[in-house]
């Protein structure tokens, strides 16, 4: 199924980074050295709920670019306060600077992260395309000694486009110059890693912890690819 691939293009939050892990362990210390509990009147994990929900429901207008970063990274704390009947914009941007700071310095990776890029690395040329943004994505790579096993990293902020738009499907091949039957996708989003890039012709191959029945091809651990690449 995959003779043809030479190519792998990875998405690196929560594929192979452990966003939800390392996000998790920053709003824990900063929830407590900002006393939010008391502000908010609040648990951690009610508020860690409801910033998931808003922090994906803001990307989700990111993506489709009703919003731009600014707006993304200066209101998604106040929205949360306000959730909790709980107003302080300045607060608000402070904690967004040091979230913003810290989170990127986490080093949880997704389970068996390492042992299949060292599979791969030796059969395939492994890319990263990554629609976070570019100060941060940086500094994981560095921090995780991730960025040796890749021979392309696009960042889409980088070249002002975003996953799932086939244009950076496009430009991810004639950086690694490569045709689209020579490349395969790996990522944890349906819409913007595996829809964009079936769209450009790719193969791709979804990251589900929770795989369901259906056309697209899915592994609920990044080991599995050592089984079928
Ligand atoms: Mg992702």
């Amino acid at each position: 199924m995959y003779s043809k691939t030479k190519h792998i293009f990875f998405d690196l939050d929560d594929t192979l980074w452990d966003f939800e892990k390392n996000s998790y362990e920053v709003l824990q210390v900063l929830f407590s050295e900002y006393s939010l509990s008391d502000k908010l009147k609040t648990d951690f994990t009610s508020f860690h709920t409801t910033y998931k929900e808003v922090n994906s429901q803001l990307w989700r207008r990111y993506y489709k670019k009703e919003i731009d970063k600014q707006f993304l990274r200066n209101n998604r704390f106040d929205l949360v306060f306000k959730k909790f009947s709980y107003s302080n914009y300045d607060e608000n941007l402070k904690l967004t600077d040091h979230y913003l700071q810290k989170s990127p310095y986490g080093t949880h990776l997704k389970s068996g992260c390492i042992e299949t890029l060292d599979y791969l690395k030796t059969r395939y040329t492994l890319h990263i395309i990554t629609n976070g943004f570019k100060e941060v994505q940086h500094i994981k790579l560095n921090t995780c000694a991730l960025r040796s096993y890749f021979q392309q990293i696009i960042i889409s902020e980088e070249h002002q486009l975003i996953k799932p738009e086939e244009k950076i499907f496009r430009l991810a091949q004639t950086f690694a110059k490569c045709e689209k039957e020579d490349c395969l996708m790996i990522g944890d989003n349906l819409e913007s890693d595996i829809e964009g890039a079936l769209n450009a012709g790719w193969q791709a191959i979804w990251l589900n912890p929770h795989p369901k029945e259906g056309k697209i091809n899915q592994i609920s651990d990044l080991t599995e690819l050592k089984r079928i690449l």
